[in-house]
């Protein structure tokens, strides 16, 4: 058997090993956090896209799946699958007009990230929503913005 102090070595080493590791995860999941505030403005905006009521001016548009040229001699409030591939994936062409602007719905937390008020657990909450899940770590249910 490993005597008293080989043992100990043993336990330091796990210890520096283990903190590498943490630090190294740590250094990751604040990147991630950075990363994701960041892409929360495109969330946003991609929502509003498909919140809002749009219609498509008549004009030269391409298949979005194909890249079949097409011509649409009137104004399109939906566009209809395509003719050659049959995809439903829309077209690209002049931008939509914008009949109405419909207003989120208010939410109790808007989209952002989060922390666990109890074991600081980051959270990242993609839309906004009236309730948050527990933490996942610690099951508390009380968390700040930050
Ligand atoms: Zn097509
Ligand atoms: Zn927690």
């Amino acid at each position: 058997m490993a005597s008293a102090k080989e043992r100990a070595q043993k336990l330091a080493q796990e210890m520096r090993d283990a903190i590498r590791v943490a630090r190294t995860a740590s250094a990751r999941a604040r990147k991630a956090g950075e990363e994701f505030k960041e892409i929360l403005a495109q969330v946003e905006a991609e929502a509003e896209v498909a919140r809002n009521v749009v219609e498509y001016p008549s004009g030269r548009y391409e298949c979005n799946a194909c890249h079949t040229p097409v011509i649409f001699m009137e104004t399109q409030r939906e566009f209809p699958p395509c003719d050659s591939c049959g995809s439903r994936r829309g077209f690209s062409g002049p931008p939509p007009r914008v009949l109405e602007v419909i207003p989120p719905a208010p939410r109790k937390f808007s989209a952002g990230l989060y922390e666990c008020k109890q074991c600081r657990a980051p959270l990242a909450l993609v839309e906004g929503s009236d309730t948050l899940a527990p933490c996942e770590f610690c099951g508390a249910t009380e968390f700040r913005a930050l």
